[in-house]
């Protein structure tokens, strides 16, 4: 286990008492941006993180609506927006690796040119632990091994060793949340699985791309490189539709690269050099497209926020502001209000917003991943018209 900051204190707030104490579990976009809000609550937050730091790099992600006012509000826009990905066209190819069209991306996401912002996912976890490293504790290369509630706090003992008890526990420790699965039982009974599979890491940018997207479909078959600039690498992305999600394949990096090449092996294009590529890949992150759906958040002093609590995945492009967003308000709702009435205030305030970004999610995988000739077909000509073509 890895101490980076001594024990720190709140920031000074008007309560005679002594601080109130948190544990938020995951540092990466909904920790600490609630770290960063309770402790100006006045409570004094510890963050444990099972990674050795701060995970930079990554897939690029988009930050909307009043997420943008979080950011914000911790003073983090001017820096992120120099860190803006300022992707310029998404250019769609057929199974043979011709052109159908090429767009905007706004055209097909439906984001705002000069409001919403897209940075590496690196580049928004970097800012937000700087905004809040310096006021909380973060252990680092560590986790949480057990959680026994009792009348007075949450007794913890960490996977490093020790044992500490806090006044609130908190799960930010994503889709596959250890909290969720310690508090609320196996992660089965919340997961809703869409159908899909995928597959990210870079590799070599040989086809000289730049702030763009290329993106080849078949029938439940996608492959696309993406260059957030003008770097020697670019993001490869293979998606695939599959009706079981793979367990065998889960945990196994082997198995992953098994599977990721026998769906893709007769592909076309530039396909066979991305395989090769996937070979070679020392940062392959392969996952279930799949979401999070839980009739609660909160059990006695225990919450969930982010992928933790209501992963929408990755189809709405609203992962990151859905957490930014949550972590905001479940500290908000603390403020002022015991752990009980603020986290029934949370639930209320959010559930709305959730339930409606999840629902948004077609069984097809829209636009980006159309799984039958069908709707490939009708996918072809909508962009067509977008077009113009
Ligand atoms: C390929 C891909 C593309 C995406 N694109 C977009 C996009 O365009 N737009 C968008 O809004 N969202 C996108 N997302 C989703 C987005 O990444 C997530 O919704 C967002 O990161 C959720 O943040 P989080 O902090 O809740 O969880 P996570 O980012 O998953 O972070 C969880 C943290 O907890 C840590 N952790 C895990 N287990 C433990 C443990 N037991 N103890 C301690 N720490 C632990 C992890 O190391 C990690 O740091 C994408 C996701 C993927 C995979």
């Amino acid at each position: 286990m890895t101490r980076t900051t001594p024990r720190p204190t709140p920031r000074p707030t008007p309560r005679s008492k002594p601080a109130p104490t948190a544990l938020v579990s995951g540092a990466s976009i909904a920790g600490p941006t609630l770290a960063h809000w309770l402790n100006r609550h006045g409570y004094a937050v510890t963050v444990v993180e099972k990674a050795r730091t701060i995970r930079s790099g990554g897939y690029p992600i988009d930050v909307r609506g009043p997420a943008l006012d979080v950011v914000e509000r911790m003073g983090l826009l001017p820096r992120l927006r120099d860190a803006h990905i300022d992707l310029r066209r998404l250019t769609f190819l057929d199974a043979d690796g011709d052109e159908i069209t090429s767009l905007h991306p706004h055209a097909v996401t439906g984001g705002a040119t000069g409001r919403d912002l897209e940075v590496r996912r690196g580049d928004l976890t970097d800012a937000l632990y700087t905004a809040v490293r310096d006021d909380v504790e973060f252990l680092f290369d560590d986790s949480v091994a057990t959680l026994d509630q009792t009348g007075h706090g949450v007794d913890v003992t960490f996977r490093g060793g020790g044992s500490r008890t806090f006044d609130l526990v908190f799960g930010a420790d994503g889709m596959h949340s250890r909290t969720r699965e310690l508090v609320f039982g196996p992660e089965e009974r919340f997961h809703r699985y869409l159908g899909h599979c995928f597959a990210v890491f870079t590799m070599p940018n040989s086809l000289g791309l730049s702030h763009e997207t290329v993106m080849w479909n078949t029938p439940g078959r996608t492959a696309a490189l993406y260059a957030v600039g003008d770097d020697d690498e670019v993001h490869a992305f293979l998606n695939f539709a599959r009706p079981e999600p793979p367990h065998d394949a889960f945990g196994d990096a082997h198995a992953q690269r098994r599977l990721v090449a026998e769906v893709f092996a007769d592909a076309g294009w530039k396909v066979p050099d991305i395989l090769a590529a996937l070979d070679d890949a020392d940062d392959l992150f392969f996952d279930a497209v799949s979401q999070i759906r839980m009739p609660r958040w909160s059990s006695g002093r225990v919450a969930l926020v982010g992928d933790a609590a209501h992963a929408p995945s990755f189809l709405t492009g609203q992962g990151t502001s859905l957490a930014l967003i949550g972590a905001y308000r479940l500290a908000g709702a603390l403020a002022d209000a015991d752990h009980t009435a603020g986290f029934a205030a949370y639930e209320r305030g959010a559930r709305d917003l959730v339930t409606r970004t999840q629902d948004r999610v077609g069984a097809g995988g829209g636009t980006l991943f159309p799984a039958t000739a069908d709707a490939l077909e009708q996918r072809n000509e909508r962009l067509r018209a977008l077009s113009g073509r």
